[in-house]
């Protein structure tokens, strides 16, 4: 089922792990604007902003994508909900073809200025990520005026603990980012070393459950209206994964090891092994999850994991992206 949204917003829905992109058309001034609300000619002009970008790998894609949306027109902005490749790597690509201005999560100001990709965890996560510059910021409790509505800035600190979601609450939409999708949410990162994200994802998702928002364009996967019966799969999602928090590491792994992939398309075993050993985010979920387990084995269950979900397949000492 497709959900109809406001005709000022359009969802690019992407791949397995490019976030999705929400494209925000407004008027470019009042006498555009009152065109807009009569019915827009064709020189009625309009500022666009994008909400997230995709992945570095597809940029190319992504700019194509734009470009054929715009029919033209100028991509004014970017506003980014957090700074996870998947979501801002198209940042670069976007800024190169449009100039447009880059919107980023005030915390994250002064790790993407001095490009410290420790900081922005791209190189801990072994992720690659097209270096750009911001132009301003946002921060919880700060309001965006797009696509015509009133977006409300709220921390959503759990899956990442710089990202933000948007709500309108006119139209009541959310934009939830990684905090919640219509089946779970993204890897909590922070909880893998040790910095919390169980009790955080939990405030989320009573924020969320509290903001009665009608409808959901997640980061990933498709827009949604059932927006308390996902609040309640995550809800339950979470008590299982803190039950047994390997079960986040596991899917942190299997996360990672994806993200290279889409990247590679294949890779010899001793290529994924190579990575592997290089990204100290594995390392330290090797530490403290595995037992120290030597990385062959954390490779194995990653692998396992991904054929089992139908993301990949590995033949012959072979692993091929699938989906
Ligand atoms: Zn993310």
């Amino acid at each position: 089922m497709t959900i109809a949204l406001p005709p000022s917003l359009r969802v690019f829905e992407r791949g397995w792990l490019s976030a999705n992109g929400l494209l925000c058309r407004d008027p470019e001034s009042d006498a555009d604007r009152d065109a807009d609300n009569a019915r827009p000619t064709p020189a009625t002009r309009y500022r666009y902003t994008l909400i997230d970008t995709g992945y570095v790998s597809h940029a190319a894609q992504t700019v194509a994508l734009l470009r054929h949306a715009l029919a033209g027109a100028p991509l004014a902005r970017i506003v980014n909900t957090h700074l996870h490749s998947d979501h801002c790597g198209g940042n670069a690509a976007l800024h190169a073809e449009w100039g447009c201005r880059i919107t980023i999560p005030a915390m994250e100001a002064a790790a993407v200025a001095a490009w410290d990709e420790d900081q922005l965890s791209f190189r801990a996560t072994g992720q690659e990520c097209a270096r750009f510059v911001h132009d301003d910021v946002i921060a919880p409790g700060d309001t965006l005026q797009l696509g015509g509505y009133a977006w409300q800035v709220l921390a959503a600190p759990g899956h990442d603990p710089h990202a933000l979601l948007l709500f309108a609450p006119e139209p009541r939409i959310l934009v939830s980012g990684d905090a919640l999708w219509q089946n779970g949410f993204g890897v909590l990162f922070p909880e893998l070393d040790g910095g919390g994200g169980f009790a955080e994802q939990r405030v989320v998702l009573d924020l969320i459950a509290g903001l009665d928002a009608a409808v959901v364009i997640p980061g990933h996967g498709p827009v949604f209206d059932d927006v308390g019966a996902a609040v309640e799969r995550a809800r339950s999602r979470l008590a299982y994964l803190e039950a047994e928090p390997r079960r986040n590491a596991v899917q942190a792994l299997r996360v990672l090891i994806k993200f290279r992939l889409l990247q590679r398309q294949h890779m010899p075993d001793s290529e994924l092994l190579a990575w592997m050993d290089d990204a100290s985010y594995l390392h330290r979920i090797r530490a403290r999850f595995f037992d120290d387990a030597p990385m062959t084995a954390l490779m194995a269950e990653g692998i396992a994991g991904l054929v089992k979900a139908g993301a990949a397949r590995h033949v012959d000492g072979v692993l091929y992206d699938h989906g």
